[in-house]
This record gives structure tokens, C-alpha cells and sequence, in this order.
């Protein structure tokens, strides 16, 4: 009977575990879990903060899920070491699990950087973890200024999540723009008009750089009264356990198609690895939850020994804030086309007669559509684009590929 051990409890840990038992239905699952909680949807903290949602409501799946799949969990315990040679991994505690296939499924960590007087600042948050909103939670009131450093998803949902519950909400960022690294400036304007409108204050092109107490003092001078602080200016996938035994890392840990890393018998996935990115052809971490899932997903079914390639990942992004939506993926290089209103844009970039990427903003056409077309890769020249530019639609394909894309269905 095969061991499997995955560490790591988030949305790729679900897709190992459903992997392996697509394969394997007796061997053994334990997965270590460094949050004292079964897995839960990282993303729904902020619609928890928001009042969206209940506890109860936000778990991955349901009450019985390890028990019906087989799997231990070993809640609130931490991996500090793996031992490739005798294939071991060493808890916090001082156990040692012994593995066939292990399955690295870590995540990643907020980044803070050395603010000089950071120590100074009482009430400090970052937003990874349901931890993290409950502490939040439990520090506002309806009088309380919060500012929080970092205008990207995590910063700005945390302040959609507070926006209403506090008296002012400040997001400040270095960046000249919110969602710097998913929108262009036009659409991030847009954005940035619509969450200005719901009650945020943004200061862009400037950052705090020292803290004393209450007060940010912020690069152009000025400085910011606050009484609760969210740090939310990037994060750094969890590699250390693989690096530490001299496997290959880079931004994340480097996984094949496969999943598989560069030390026998073990596997990575989700925010932690470094995977195939199909629409730039290199490697990249692709921090989605889909992602996590898919890739999760792959590496069980090969823990297990059947045969899963995960080499459709791309960037996207789908995101919505006070009720506006905002899609994108791939990459925003070649020729763009581009329909705008007041309260919409959506803009398309070409190259090498390939669909590269997309930003959807207010939209609600069928961005699948476009998305698949990235992923496969499909030949502009094959589908009626002048069509697919106005509309997302099915019709713009022949016959054979709509079969092939969508299936029976369409
Ligand atoms: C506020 C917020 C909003 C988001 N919104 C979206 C969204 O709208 N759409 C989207 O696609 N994605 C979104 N994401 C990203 C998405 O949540 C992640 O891509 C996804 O959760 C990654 O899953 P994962 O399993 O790789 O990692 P995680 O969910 O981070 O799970 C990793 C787990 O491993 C544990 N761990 C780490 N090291 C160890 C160790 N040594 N021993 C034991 N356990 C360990 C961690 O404690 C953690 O519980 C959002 C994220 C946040 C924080």
C-alpha cells in the first residue's frame, strides 16, 4: 500500500487528494496543515470581512470530506524538514512521517518589508488567512482609519471588505496604479474611479517608508493618522523545504508538466510551484485558485501513478469589486482591439495570428471563449475573429472546433 503525504491544506492539497484517490483508492493520505482548520476558499476572508458570508460557509468542502477521502489531516502541525534519501518528512514536533510520494503544497507568504518603525505599529495585519481576517475583525470598530500598504487583489479586497464597517479606508501603493500587475493603466483607472466612488482614498505613486505608532510617514512627505495597518505589498511562494534539500527553485518551486520536481518521489503544486505557462511558452507561478487545483489535481494522479499533464495554465484573473467585474489573461503584447465606454472596456491583443490576452472590464460576454483561445492556442485564422471581436460567441467556430473546445454541447 502506497504513503502519500502532502503538506500544505489549501486548494491544491484538495486537488492532490482528489487526484490520488481518482487512482489510488487504498493507499494512505496524510496531509499536514500548518492552519489549525480543515481547507477552506482563501479568497472568500474577504466577503467573510465584508459580512457576505458566514464561517460556516467557507470551507472547501464538507464536514466529512477528509474522512469520505481517506485522508488524515494533522492540523496545526508544521513540516520543518524532508529527508529525500530516507523519504521522511520531520513535523514541528519532532515526529517523522515516512512517504512513497510526497506532494509539496505550501502556498506562499505575505512579504514585509523592513519598515523602519514597523515594531511601533499596536494593531498590524497582512490578509493571507482566515486568521488574519478574524484578527482584523476583532480590531476595527465603526471609528477606525485604516490604511492599507498595497493596491494589488489582496490589498484591495481587504478594503472592499472593510469599506462600510470603518470610518475611512486609505490604500496606498508605489505603483502609479491599482491591480499593477493585472491591469493597464486605462482599465486600472476605471477601477480606480469605481472603488473611489464606494468610499476608498488611494495615494499612488507614494508609500509609507517609516511608522511611528499611529502615523505612516510616506515617501513624498506627507504623513497618514491610521489606527489599523494591513501590509499587503506582495508575496513570496513557500520553497524553503525544497530548496533546503538542493531541488530546483526559482520564483517557485520548478515542476515539469507533471508536477513532478526535480527530487525523486516528489511533486509540488498551487502557489508554491513554478509551472508551465501557456501563453508565454516559459515557466512561471501561476497564483490562481484554479490553478492550484488543476495543478494539485495532476500531481496526485501521478503521485498515484496514472498519467496527468497540467500545461494549460495561464495567467487570468477574475475579480470583481462593489458589483463591477473585471476578466483578464495571457499576455498584453502584439496588435489591440478595443470597444470603450464610460463604465466599460474590453481590449484584445493579437500577435503571431494567436489570441495573447484580454482585459474585460464591466463586461459580461463569455470570456471563456477567449480564454480557451489562448490556452489552445487556436489560429486566428481558423474562426471568423471579426465576429469574436464583437462577441464572444460559439458561432464564431467552425464545426469540427467547437466540438473539440466545448464538446457535444455547443
Ligand atoms: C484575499 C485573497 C483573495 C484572493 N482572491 C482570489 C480570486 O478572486 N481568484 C483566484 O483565482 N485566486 C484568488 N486568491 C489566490 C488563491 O487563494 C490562491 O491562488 C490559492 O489559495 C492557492 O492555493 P494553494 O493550495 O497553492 O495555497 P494556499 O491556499 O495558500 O495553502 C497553502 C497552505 O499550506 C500551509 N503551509 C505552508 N507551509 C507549510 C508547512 N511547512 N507545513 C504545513 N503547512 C504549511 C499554509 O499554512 C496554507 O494553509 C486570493 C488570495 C487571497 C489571499
Amino acid at each position: 500500500m502506497s504513503r502519500y503525504v502532502i503538506i500544505g491544506n489549501g486548494t491544491a492539497s484538495v486537488g492532490a487528494i482528489e487526484g490520488i484517490r481518482s487512482v489510488d483508492k487504498t493507499g494512505s493520505i496524510t496531509v499536514i496543515s500548518e492552519e489549525d482548520r480543515p481547507a477552506y476558499c482563501r479568497p472568500l476572508i474577504s466577503y467573510y470581512l465584508e459580512g457576505k458570508t458566514k464561517l460556516e460557509n467557507i470551507g472547501m468542502r464538507g464536514a466529512d470530506y477528509y474522512s469520505d477521502s481517506a485522508a488524515e489531516l494533522l492540523c496545526g502541525r508544521k513540516a520543518v524538514g524532508i529527508d529525500a534519501d530516507r523519504r521522511t518528512v520531520a513535523l514541528d514536533d519532532g515526529e517523522v512521517l515516512p512517504y512513497d510520494r510526497l506532494c509539496v503544497c505550501t502556498g506562499s507568504s505575505p512579504f514585509v518589508p523592513p519598515f523602519e518603525g514597523l515594531g511601533t505599529v499596536e494593531k498590524q495585519f497582512t490578509f493571507m488567512t482566515l486568521d488574519s481576517a478574524l484578527g482584523i475583525e476583532k480590531s476595527i470598530d465603526a471609528a477606525s482609519r485604516v490604511l492599507i500598504v498595497g493596491a494589488g487583489l489582496i490589498g484591495l479586497k481587504c478594503a472592499e471588505g472593510l469599506t462600510g464597517r470603518v470610518a475611512s479606508v486609505t490604500v496606498c501603493d508605489l505603483a502609479d496604479r491599482v491591480l499593477s500587475s493585472i491591469l493597464d493603466a486605462d482599465c486600472a483607472a476605471l477601477m480606480q474611479r469605481h472603488l473611489e466612488e464606494h468610499g476608498m482614498e488611494f495615494l499612488l505613486g507614494d508609500s509609507a517608508v517609516r511608522f511611528d505608532g499611529n502615523t505612516a510617514y510616506m515617501r513624498s512627505g506627507r504623513t497618514v493618522g491610521f489606527d489599523v495597518l494591513i501590509l499587503a505589498v506582495g508575496v513570496r511562494a513557500n520553497t524553503s523545504l525544497i530548496s533546503g534539500i538542493g531541488g530546483e527553485v526559482n520564483r517557485g518551486i520548478v515542476v515539469d508538466e507533471r508536477m513532478a520536481t526535480s527530487v525523486d518521489g516528489i511533486f509540488a503544486a498551487g502557489d508554491c510551484a513554478e509551472g508551465f505557462d501557456a501563453s508565454s511558452g516559459g515557466k512561471r507561478v501561476l497564483a490562481i485558485l484554479p490553478n492550484a487545483y488543476m495543478q494539485g489535481h495532476a500531481a496526485g494522479v501521478n503521485m498515484a501513478g496514472g498519467s496527468e499533464v497540467f500545461d494549460k495554465g495561464i495567467p487570468m484573473n477574475s475579480i470583481g469589486f462593489f458589483g463591477l467585474h473585471a476578466m483578464s489573461a495571457g499576455v498584453y503584447e502584439g496588435e489591440m482591439y478595443e470597444e470603450r465606454t464610460d463604465t466599460s472596456i474590453k481590449r484584445l491583443f493579437t500577435k503571431d495570428g494567436l489570441l495573447k490576452g484580454f482585459i474585460l472590464i464591466g463586461r459580461s460576454e463569455r470570456a471563456g471563449i477567449y480564454t480557451s483561445m489562448i490556452r489552445e492556442k487556436i489560429p486566428l485564422s481558423s474562426v471568423d475573429f471579426e465576429l469574436l471581436k464583437r462577441s464572444a460567441t460559439t458561432a464564431a467556430f467552425p464545426p469540427e472546433s467547437r466540438r473539440k473546445m466545448f464538446g457535444g454541447a455547443v
